[in-house]
């Protein structure tokens, strides 16, 4: 079906950040297959675990007991705020199970009424036809009928429009620590532990959704972290599997304990295989030393990405995001999409992202070295940009 845009390029290996299309041209790969290739292309110890595991059993149903699963659960306990995982498919599954778990421990503790859920402007949580409504975007909206009722969105950052939109019938808060789709947003810690105060005022559950800058992009496991709070429950997927398509939800025992049997299920969700991808990468992203590697390398990029803002300040107006999930902030006339277009042409893959931005979402594999690349080639994208332009613009 015709519901991607797709580039007129394909690929045929990729190595670490490096990816090789079939016409012969070489890669660095800032997109990740969208912050999903957390450790990089064909990652030997990876691409090991997977082919010893499909080899041996790939699938079984959530009928039987799946010892993969149980260990990679357990491996997620022991590292998080979390006494309990669910395992799925995607990050949109995850989102529609975390609100389900939400609705139930309210309805489960006496309060079934309590079952709308507050969202943030410039969300992105999925594309079911719930998350879409979560998520609010009219332009996704748009010809799928009535919006499913049951979240009430309110300006990103804004504490006293949270407050505000509280009511007897509200459940709890939903928000991604740092925002991706929608243009690279970070929550400010501040704002995200005001969340967390305000939830335990008026007994409320906070969810949070880490599809995108969880499991090590942050520099810290899960970007809560960073706040010093915990969630109540917590959605996760992209980066979890590698690239192997998992994901999960991760909650406190008070919330998990509601979600029964026939309460909530899947077919293929935490299967051997997806189990074992999962475990693998947690083998490398829990490796002494792994993630103040990758706060490292990000903060030499964000100083890179800094620099390079000034150099091209006509064009650029701001650098944000945290982590291995930065954005360039584009001025008009400049496009996210125009620079994208210049980046590839030079040998550098890109994600453009809400607010125009260009989003730069590496594997959390790569080296200063690499960084430093990308930067000099977003450099000459820029200039052969400012080129292009149907007119100088004036310098900021
Ligand atoms: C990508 C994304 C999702 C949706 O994940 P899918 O696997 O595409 O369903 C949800 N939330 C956030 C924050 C995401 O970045």
């Amino acid at each position: 079906m015709p519901t991607y845009a797709r580039a007129d390029l394909a690929f045929e290996r990729g190595e670490g950040a490096r990816l090789w299309a079939t016409d012969g041209r070489r890669f660095l790969d800032f997109s990740s297959g969208i912050a999903t290739n957390a450790v990089g292309h064909a990652h030997p110890h990876l691409v090991q675990a997977i082919c010893e595991q499909a080899g041996r059993v790939m699938h079984v149903s959530n009928l039987y007991r799946i010892p993969e699963a149980e260990r990679l659960a357990a491996r997620h306990v022991d590292a998080s705020f979390a006494d309990s995982v669910f395992f799925c498919n995607s990050g949109a599954e995850a989102n529609e199970g975390m609100v389900k778990a939400m609705r139930k421990t309210m309805a489960e503790t006496g309060r079934p009424e309590r079952w709308r859920i507050i969202t943030f402007e410039g969300a992105f949580h999925g594309r079911t036809l719930a998350m879409l409504a979560a998520t609010g975007n009219p332009k996704y909206l748009e010809g799928f009928g009535p919006k499913v009722d049951g979240f009430d969105q309110v300006p990103f950052g804004n504490l006293n429009a949270v407050r505000d939109a509280i009511t007897p019938a509200t459940a709890g808060i939903i928000v991604e620590p740092v925002q991706g789709e929608g243009g690279v947003r970070p929550a400010t810690l501040e704002f995200l532990r005001a969340l967390r105060a305000t939830c335990d005022e008026f007994g409320l559950l906070l969810g949070l959704d880490e599809v995108q800058i969880g499991m090590g992009r942050s520099g810290r496991l899960w970007a809560h972290e960073w706040a010093g709070i915990e969630p109540d429950v917590m959605s996760a997927a992209k980066g979890i599997g590698g690239g192997f398509p998992l994901g999960a939800i991760l909650a406190k025992e008070h919330v998990a304990k509601h979600l029964k049997p026939g309460s909530h299920g899947t077919t293929f969700g935490g299967n051997p295989l997806a189990c074992a991808a999962g475990n693998a990468v947690l083998d490398i992203i829990l490796a002494p030393g792994f993630l103040q590697r990758v706060d490292r390398v990000a903060r030499h990029l964000w100083r890179a990405l800094v620099a390079l803002k000034d150099r091209h300040a006509d064009l650029v107006e701001e650098v944000r995001g945290a982590g291995l999930l930065l954005g360039l902030k584009l001025r008009e006339p400049a496009t996210n999409t125009d620079l994208q277009e210049r980046a590839l042409a030079e040998g550098l893959l890109t994600v453009a992202a809400g607010q125009n931005v260009l989003r730069l979402a590496p594997p959390l594999i790569i080296t200063e070295a690499e960084a430093d690349e990308a930067v000099d080639l977003l450099d000459r994208a820029l200039v052969r940009l400012r080129a292009s332009l149907p007119e100088p613009v004036a310098a900021a």
